[in-house]
C-alpha cells in the first residue's frame, strides 16, 4: 500500500493537469479561426446543392431513402442493374440454418455489389467529395476536376454500385467551414464533437459518454450528430433512435452487398480499420483489401497507414458494435471503416493537399472495386468447380 500511494498521487496530478489542458472554444472564436483559403471547385462540403445535382444524373437510379430530423433527404444513387436474387430468410436466420445462400446466393449474380456509405460524421466531408466525384466518373468518365478516370469507370461498370453520398445531412449542413483542412486540433474538435455548456471542447472518449447529445450539458452540437443529437455510427441498431442508420442498413439488407465501406476522416494517414464483431475470415479479407489499397496509395506517392491485425473481440471494455458491425450482421457484407486524412494543421498529423485527399478517396474506391471483381470471380469459379467435381447429380 505504501508503494501505491505515490503512484495514486502522480496519477491524480496527471489527471488534474490533463483536465486543465482541456481547451475552451466559443462558437464566435471557432468561426473567427476558420482558415482563410479558397476551397477548390471540386470540393463538396455542403448538402444544399445535392438534390439539384441528383436531378441532373442521366445514368443513375436515384432514390430518397430517409429524411433527417432536420428535414434533409438522404439519397441512394445506384449504378448497374439490380439482379434478381431470391431471399428465403434474413441473414442471421440463413446463417443459423448454415446456408448463407438462403439469404442471398451472391455468387449467382453476374456482378458484385459494392456499397459506399458517405460521411455519417458531418465534418468528414472528404468522403462526400470523393463520392460525388465517383458519381461524376460513372456519369461522364471524368472526376470533378475534369480528369479522365478510365480504370475507375471500367471497374465501376463491372459492379453494381450503391452510393449514399451523405450519411448525415444535418451534421454536414451544420459544418460551416466546409473543410477541416488547415485547422489546429482544438478548432477541428469544436466542429467535430462540439462543446459542453462551459465551452470546453468535447474530446473523445468523454464525447461519447452522452448519447443522444441533448440537454443542458451541451454547448455547440458538433457535426458528429444529426439535429436530434444522434451519432449514426452509434445508433441503437436494435431499437433505432435516428432515421439515418436504419435507412443505411435497410439498403444493405435489401441489396446484399459483397463489400461495404463507411467513409470517415481523421488526423492521421489513410487507414482501413478492423471491423469489430465480425468473423476473423471477414477481418482477414478487409486486411487483404487494406494491403491492396496501401500498395496503390504508395505507388501514387500518397500517404498510407499500417495494416491492422485480425483479432477476436476482447478486453474491458471491448470494441463497440457500430454501424459497420451492423452492416455485416444485416447483409453478410465484408464491411469496414475507412479513415481519410483531413489535413489537420501540425506536424503530428498527416499533411495532405485537397488534391491528394480526392486522390486518396478515388484510390480507395479503385482498390475496393478491383477487390470486389476478383473476389466475385473467385467465388463463381469455386462454385463452378464444386458443381463440376460433384460425382453425382441429384
Ligand atoms: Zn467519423
Amino acid at each position: 500500500m505504501k508503494k501505491a500511494r505515490p503512484l495514486v498521487v502522480l496519477l491524480l496530478a496527471a489527471a488534474t493537469a490533463a483536465g486543465a489542458e482541456k481547451p475552451k472554444v466559443t462558437y464566435d472564436e471557432a468561426r473567427r479561426r476558420i482558415p482563410v483559403r479558397s476551397l477548390p471547385a471540386f470540393w463538396i462540403g455542403d448538402v444544399a446543392d445535392l438534390p439539384g445535382r441528383w436531378a441532373k444524373l442521366t445514368r443513375a437510379e436515384v432514390r430518397r431513402i430517409a429524411v433527417s430530423p432536420g428535414g434533409r433527404p438522404l439519397h441512394l444513387i445506384a449504378y448497374g442493374q439490380k439482379e434478381r436474387c431470391p431471399r428465403h430468410a434474413n441473414f442471421n436466420s440463413a446463417i443459423g440454418g448454415r446456408d448463407p445462400t438462403a439469404y442471398m446466393d451472391k455468387a449467382s449474380r453476374q456482378k458484385p455489389v459494392v456499397y459506399f456509405v458517405g460521411p455519417v460524421h458531418g465534418h468528414e466531408v472528404e468522403g462526400l467529395t470523393g463520392l460525388v466525384s465517383l458519381i461524376q466518373v460513372m456519369e461522364t468518365g471524368r472526376d470533378l476536376r475534369g480528369r479522365a478516370q478510365p480504370e475507375l469507370r471500367r471497374l465501376g461498370d463491372r459492379c453494381r454500385l450503391l452510393i449514399v453520398p451523405a450519411g448525415n445531412p444535418d451534421g454536414i449542413a451544420r459544418f460551416e467551414p466546409r473543410a477541416i483542412h488547415g485547422m489546429p486540433l482544438d478548432v477541428f474538435q469544436f466542429w467535430a464533437m462540439g462543446t459542453w455548456s462551459d465551452d470546453t471542447v468535447a474530446m473523445w472518449p468523454d464525447s461519447k459518454r452522452q448519447h443522444p447529445r441533448t440537454g443542458p450539458r451541451v454547448g455547440y452540437l458538433g457535426c458528429y450528430f444529426n439535429d436530434a443529437g444522434i451519432n449514426p455510427m452509434h445508433d441503437e441498431f436494435f431499437v433505432p433512435m435516428g432515421p439515418e442508420a436504419p435507412a443505411i442498413l435497410k439498403v444493405a439488407m435489401q441489396e446484399g452487398p459483397d463489400l461495404a465501406v463507411s467513409l470517415h476522416s481523421h488526423g492521421s494517414a489513410p487507414a482501413l480499420l478492423r471491423p469489430a464483431y465480425v468473423p476473423l475470415e471477414v477481418q482477414d479479407e478487409v486486411r487483404r483489401l487494406a494491403l491492396r489499397c496501401y500498395g496503390l496509395l504508395e505507388k501514387r506517392g500518397l500517404p498510407r497507414g499500417g495494416a491492422f491485425r485480425p483479432a477476436p473481440e476482447q478486453g474491458n471494455p471491448p470494441a463497440p458494435f457500430n454501424l459497420v458491425s451492423a452492416l455485416y450482421h444485416i447483409s453478410g457484407a465484408t464491411a469496414f471503416t475507412f479513415e481519410c486524412p483531413h489535413g489537420v494543421a501540425g506536424e503530428k498529423y498527416s499533411q495532405v493537399t485537397f488534391e491528394q485527399i480526392l486522390d486518396i478517396q478515388l484510390t480507395l474506391y479503385e482498390a475496393m472495386l478491383q477487390h470486389a471483381v476478383e473476389e466475385h470471380s473467385r467465388l463463381q469459379a469455386a462454385n463452378g468447380l464444386r458443381g463440376a467435381g460433384s460425382p453425382t447429380v441429384r
